[in-house]
């Protein structure tokens, strides 16, 4: 389940200041200008056990003033689409000027929880001057200073109190993610897998989020399918076009189980590509490569090796991935996705009992030992797996800190080879016994 919480405004008015004290990001850039590009903000957040990601929607817009209000403003209804909560952040030091209040106008008509933050109090005389943002016709203000927090905390336990729980049943079934850049074929494979058959598509009643969790019931698989594609290509301005699919991507890295990464195989496997794989990666996720458009591309007996070779060597050391060529317009291997979507579950959730492990470790350990280190020698008594939500194993040695990184590596490898984990992360730990 994720909740977004998204900061808009017009410039100036404290919105990286504010999403650098929720989030403690020391990369983001705060200055006096206004309009510049910015650091792509996004960033993880916690309050009373709450986990939620945060959203700076100024540093998505363009250094040029034609675009500019534009912008601000799709932003504003790309936030009410995607947000669960939307922070909407004016400066108390300027008062309501004609932006803030085309913003309010969007704003009121929004189905999610607005919140109007007046920034910029740093000291009790100005608190009478913040009334004013009550005109807006937005409901209760909340007064803050982003610079020394206060006020923050009064704000946040309000914030939190509107985070939706997720349904049991939609959280027990897995959740597959449909990742890519734009004009991948997202959409497509969405539509071949769905078809125009409503019967098959049960979008989650009473939610707002119908538009991209789609319950896929058929042929004896049971699951999510999480579109980022979705609806929105109708954006005026072109940078908002990557925040939608920025926001949406978030979203689906946070919730799902496993993130299919689409590419195109006419233009491969780039940075922005690569940025999503880590992105998986670190969120521990399971992770499906998809080239396709394979018809589009002329081959011969040896293409298809080249072109993964080219792929697992731009996403070492994590190269057991599965990847899948495939041609959504031909029809073929579309099925092959979600099957192997389904083996990365499975191998995601994978336990692996304390005899196996050391019965298959132990002997290779023993082969092939840690280094020694300035004369010592590490000694592995044995592994056993913990619990959680991908596969972690813990080794128990005499000496944990001498255990190196290419050894890490290499015990990585050997479980990989010798158990079935194919897509999935994998952590391994050298504990004190
Ligand atoms: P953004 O354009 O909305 O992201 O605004 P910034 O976060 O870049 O802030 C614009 C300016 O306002 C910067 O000079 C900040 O230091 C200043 N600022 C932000 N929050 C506060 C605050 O709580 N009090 C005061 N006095 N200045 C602030
Ligand atoms: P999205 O932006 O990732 O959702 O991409 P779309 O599904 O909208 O696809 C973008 C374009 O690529 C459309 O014109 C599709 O018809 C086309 N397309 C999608 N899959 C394939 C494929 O396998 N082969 C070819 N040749 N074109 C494809």
């Amino acid at each position: 389940m994720s909740n977004i919480v998204a900061i808009v405004g017009r410039p100036n008015v404290g919105k990286s200041t504010l999403y650098n004290r929720l989030t403690e990001s020391r990369k983001a850039i705060v200055d006096d200008f206004s309009g510049v590009t910015r650091d792509r903000h996004y960033g993880v957040s916690e309050w009373v056990d709450k986990k939620f990601t945060v959203i700076d929607t100024g540093g998505y817009v363009a250094n040029s003033t034609d675009v500019f209000e534009a912008a601000i403003r799709e932003q504003v209804i790309i936030a009410i689409e995607e947000a669960s909560v939307i922070l909407f952040l004016v400066d108390v030091t300027t008062g309501i000027t004609d932006l803030d209040d085309e913003i309010a106008t969007l704003l009121r008509r929004s189905t999610k929880p607005v919140f109007v933050v007046v920034n910029k109090l740093d000291n009790n005389a100005q608190v009478s001057d913040a009334t004013e943002f009550y005109s807006l016709g937005l409901g209760e203000i909340y007064t803050i200073s982003s610079m020394t927090g206060s006020g923050t905390g009064e704000l946040l336990d309000e914030v939190v109190k509107h985070f939706e729980e997720e349904d049991p049943e939609e959280a027990s079934r897995p959740k597959y993610a449909i990742v890519g850049r734009p004009n991948v074929g997202k959409s497509s494979i969405i539509n071949s897998l769905i078809g125009t058959d409503r019967n098959i598509v049960t979008p989650i009643a009473g939610t707002t989020r119908d538009s991209i969790h789609i319950h896929y019931n058929q042929y004896g698989h049971d699951f999510m399918l999480i579109d980022t594609a979705g609806l929105r290509k109708k954006t005026k301005v072109k940078e908002n076009i990557e925040f939608y699919s920025v926001m949406r991507t978030i979203k689906a890295l946070e919730e799902a189980d496993v993130i299919i990464l689409m590419i195109d195989a006419t233009e491969g496997f780039e940075g922005q590509d690569m940025n999503i794989f880590h992105l998986a990666e670190k969120n521990k996720k399971g992770i499906v490569i998809v080239v396709n458009k394979w018809d589009l591309i002329e081959k011969n007996n040896k293409t298809v090796k080249v072109f993964e070779e080219q792929i697992r060597e731009k996403i070492a050391p994590f190269t057991d991935v599965p990847i899948v060529f495939t041609s959504v317009t031909e029809k073929q291997r579309v099925l092959r996705v979600i099957e192997t979507a389904n083996k990365v579950y499975e191998n995601r959730a994978r336990k692996i009992s304390t005899s196996k492990l050391n019965e298959v470790m132990l002997p290779i350990i023993e082969k092939y030992p840690p280094p020694s280190i300035k004369g010592k020698y590490v000694k592995i008594k044995y592994v056993t797996q913990i619990n959680g939500t991908s596969p972690m194993f813990a080794f128990f040695c005499n000496l944990p800190q001498y255990v190196k990184e290419p050894y890490y590596r290499f015990i990585e490898n050997q479980l990989r080879d010798n158990f079935e984990l194919s897509g999935s992360p994998v952590q391994v730990w050298f504990r004190q016994k």
